[in-house]
C-alpha cells in the first residue's frame, strides 16, 4: 500500500515527506498513530548530529518517529490478546541475540545488534500506518486516547534511569534515617520535555528538585514549574546555587562543559546519569583534579538509554498519577499539535516546546 510518510537519511540528516510503497505482509498486527512525538533525538538526526544513527540495511531513507500512540486496526489472533481498536504504545528498541536481548532488556544490548524504529536500522512510526508484532505493543489501560499518554516513550527513559539509581544508591546508605530521600538534592540541566519528566519523577521520589539551563524560561516553561512546584534557575545568569551540594545529577543537555561545572558540586556518593547526547558539543576537558574529586567522593557516573517494557508500563502508571496529581499542568506539557507535512518543526525547536506533537488523525 502507499504509505505518506516522515523521512530522513541517516546519519547524514534533512526531513522530508515522502509517499512509499509499503509490505506489510509478513506483520499479524496493523496500526495506524494517532499521534507520535517529536524529541531531542529526532532532531538530532535530522541535523546530522547522531552519527550512531542509521538507514534499514539496504535502504537509503529511514522514516522518523520513535514516540507513538497507536490503535490498532487489526490483529491476527495472538497470546498477547491484542485486537482491533486497542489503544497502544509501540516499543522503540527491537532485540537482537545477546542475552539482554533474550530477557527481554534490549535497552541493556550487549553486543549492539538490537535496532531501534525511527533511530537505528528500522522504520519509525511517523506514517499513515505501520505493521508490528504483538510482543512489542504496550497496551494503554483503559484504551484511554488522552494526548499525553504519547508521553509514554519519553517516560520509559525516566523510569529506567530511575531503576539504575535504585541499584546504584545501595553501593552506600542514600536516603535519610527513614528511607525517604527527603532532604537529599537532585539537579536536572536542560528543560526539554526529558528535563521535565525527569524532575516530576525526581520530586515524587521526594529529591528536593532543580533544574536548570543556561537561558531564562517562557512562560509556558516558567508555568509548568510553578504548578509542579519544581524549582528552576539559569546558571548563566545566577551562577550555580547549589550550596548544599547535589546528591543526584541527571543531564539531558549533551554537553561535556556544562556536566564538569555542575560535577563540581556534587555530594560524597553523589549519582551523576548522563542521558542527553549532542555528537556536536563543544569538548572539554577533565583534568587530575576533577578525575580525583571523582574518585575521593565516590561518585557514580552512569549512563542511561531506552526502557523495557517494564518501563512503559510504569510510564503509563507515572503519567495518570501526575494527572491525578498535577490535574491541568500535565496536559499543558503538549505545548503544539501539527500535521505531519509540517516538517519545518525538526528543524527548528520553538523556544516554548515542551512536547510537539503530530496528529496522524
Ligand atoms: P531537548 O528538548 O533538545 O532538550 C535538551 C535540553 O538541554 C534543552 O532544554 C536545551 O536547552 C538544554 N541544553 C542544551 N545545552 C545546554 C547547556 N549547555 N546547558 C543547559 N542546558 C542545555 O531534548 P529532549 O527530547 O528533552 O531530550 C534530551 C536529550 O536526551 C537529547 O540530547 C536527546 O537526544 C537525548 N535522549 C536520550 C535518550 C536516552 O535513552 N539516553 C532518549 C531520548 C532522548 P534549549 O532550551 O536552549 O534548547
Amino acid at each position: 500500500m502507499i504509505v505518506r510518510s516522515i523521512v530522513t537519511d541517516a546519519p547524514q540528516g534533512g526531513v522530508q515527506i515522502e509517499s512509499r510503497d509499503m509490505d506489510y505482509s509478513s506483520f499479524p498486527v496493523i496500526l495506524k498513530p494517532i499521534l507520535t512525538g517529536i524529541c531531542g533525538t529526532d532532531r538530532g538526526i535530522v541535523n546530522g548530529a547522531l552519527p550512531f544513527a542509521y538507514n534499514p540495511h539496504g535502504e537509503n531513507r529511514l522514516i522518523l518517529g520513535h514516540e507513538s500512540l497507536s490503535m490498532v486496526i487489526s490483529a491476527e489472533p495472538n497470546q498477547y490478546n491484542i485486537k482491533a481498536g486497542d489503544i497502544v504504545v509501540p516499543m522503540v528498541r527491537r532485540p537482537g541475540k545477546c542475552l539482554n536481548c533474550l530477557i527481554g532488556r534490549s535497552d541493556n544490548c550487549s553486543d549492539g545488534q538490537k535496532h531501534e524504529a525511527g533511530v537505528t536500522g528500522l522504520h519509525g512510526f511517523m506514517r499513515d500506518e505501520f505493521g508490528d508484532f504483538p510482543e512489542y505493543l504496550v497496551r494503554v489501560p483503559g484504551n484511554r486516547k488522552d494526548d499525553i499518554a504519547v508521553l509514554t516513550e519519553p517516560v520509559k527513559n525516566v523510569e529506567k534511569v530511575f531503576e539504575v539509581l535504585d541499584i546504584i544508591s545501595r553501593r552506600s546508605i542514600f536516603t535519610d534515617s527513614s528511607g525517604a530521600y527527603d532532604g537529599k538534592r537532585a539537579v536536572i540541566i536542560g528543560t526539554g520535555s526529558e528535563g521535565f519528566l525527569f524532575a516530576l519523577k525526581s520530586m515524587d521520589y521526594g529529591f528536593s528538585t532543580g533544574i536548570t539551563n543556561r537561558h531564562p524560561l517562557d512562560s509556558t516553561k516558567a508555568k509548568l514549574v510553578e504548578d509542579t512546584g519544581m524549582g528552576f534557575y539559569d546558571y548563566a545568569r545566577a551562577g550555580i546555587r547549589e550550596e548544599n551540594g547535589i546528591d543526584l545529577l541527571i543531564d539531558t543537555s549533551g554537553d561535556p562543559g556544562t556536566v564538569l561545572r555542575f560535577l563540581g558540586r556534587m555530594n560524597n556518593n553523589g549519582i551523576v546519569v548522563l542521558f542527553g547526547t549532542n555528537g556536536k558539543a563543544q569538548p572539554a576537558q577533565v583534568d587530575g583534579e576533577i578525575l580525583g574529586s571523582i574518585v575521593e567522593k565516590n561518585l557514580s557516573i552512569v549512563g542511561s538509554v531506552d526502557g523495557a517494557r517494564i518501563h512503559y508500563e510504569g510510564a503509563l502508571q507515572d503519567i495518570y498519577q501526575w494527572k491525578a496529581h498535577y490535574g491541568k499542568a500535565i496536559e499543558t506539557m503538549i505545548t503544539a499539535r501539527l500535521r505531519p507535512d509540517d516538517t519545518g518543526i525538526f528543524l527548528k525547536k520553538p523556544a516554548d516546546e515542551i512536547k510537539t506533537v503530530i496528529s496522524w488523525e
